[in-house]
């Protein structure tokens, strides 16, 4: 894999939707963008178009979903387009976006890896740099928590354990490539729970969501229409939104992840774990490519999102 160019979008593609958590309608666009750029969101703000680029540094604190924001806005609900992108092997891309969180669609990264694939996917004259893991790094505890250790290739097992009879304890290992993505990842599902719905809505979330674009279990089953897509979709879903939080590393990772019970507040703070122990890794590939600005993250995390059980 060593060598490999790295890729943009041929064309600019747009979809749009409703927001899983704001309930509002926005439109997306996915363009093209240069070598070294890195996957990139900009937003017309008054006469002018802000950027901020999909990195750990611009996290921002968020239940349930991934949100990033500087030069005064913010998208949230983030992880699915770019699981996609990453997922897909696209490293440098512009995603323009005219509301403040990223359509849900069906609740998977699928629509937005049709559109990647519909527009076309360009190898770049640059090769890929990638930080190749020598140290593990260990977040969180016995019970629920994430792991990144050395391995000759990018590998992900995530394990999940739900007390209802269609999940129970799932593990899914995931061999990192574009093909195995589009085939087992992609088209997974964000999932929640039918008595978790109103307690979300009082806090402000998941006003978009419907059995469009959520998996909804109830005590004894689940209230879609239409099944599951795998049997483990589940912890399938939960491979996908982790790939969309490791784009916020912004460069290629190769280790073996192994999380257990995780979310989104864990994925983000082994990226910035990452980050935090340089000992732990090294980086592969020319030489000119930068190295994550390490001083730009001391002000990164102040305020993590807070960690929930829910599992969007
Ligand atoms: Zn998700």
């Amino acid at each position: 894999m060593f060598g490999q160019l790295q890729q943009t979008i041929e064309q600019t593609i747009s979809v749009s939707g409703v927001g899983l958590h704001s309930g509002r309608f926005s439109k997306v666009s996915l363009s093209p963008a240069p070598v070294d750029n890195g996957i990139v969101f900009r937003r017309k703000v008054n006469s002018h178009v802000e950027t901020c680029q999909a990195s750990i540094r611009n996290l921002r604190p968020m239940e349930l979903c991934t949100a990033v924001g500087s030069n005064g806005f913010q998208i949230q609900t983030t992880e699915h387009v770019l699981s996609a992108l990453w997922g897909l092997g696209i490293d440098n891309a512009f995603i323009d976006i005219d509301s403040e969180e990223v359509p849900a669609m069906d609740g998977s990264a699928a629509p937005f890896a049709k559109l990647i694939q519909l527009a076309g996917i360009l190898p770049q004259e640059r090769p890929r740099t990638y930080l190749k893991i020598v140290e593990p790094i260990h977040i969180g505890d016995d019970n629920r928590g994430i792991s990144i250790l050395p391995s000759p290739f990018p590998k992900i097992t995530y394990t999940i354990n739900y007390d209802h009879q269609l999940i129970q304890q799932q593990t899914y290992e995931h061999e990192w490539s574009a093909v195995e993505f589009e085939a087992n990842i992609a088209h997974a599902r964000t999932f929640g729970f039918s008595h978790e719905a109103e307690a979300l809505r009082a806090r402000g979330l998941g006003k978009g969501g419907s059995l469009d674009n959520t998996i909804v279990f109830t005590e004894t089953g689940m209230m879609n229409e239409e099944t599951l897509r795998f049997p483990d979709e589940c912890v399938r879903h939960k491979v996908l939104d982790l790939i969309g939080d490791l784009s916020l590393l912004g460069i290629n990772v190769i280790g073996h992840i192994i999380g257990k019970c995780s979310g989104h507040h864990l994925h983000t703070q082994l990226v910035q774990a990452i980050l935090d122990n340089p000992e732990a890794w090294t980086i592969v590939g020319p030489a000119e490519k930068p190295v994550p600005d390490l001083a730009d993250l001391e002000d990164s995390l102040h305020a993590m999102p807070v960690p929930a059980n829910a599992a969007f």
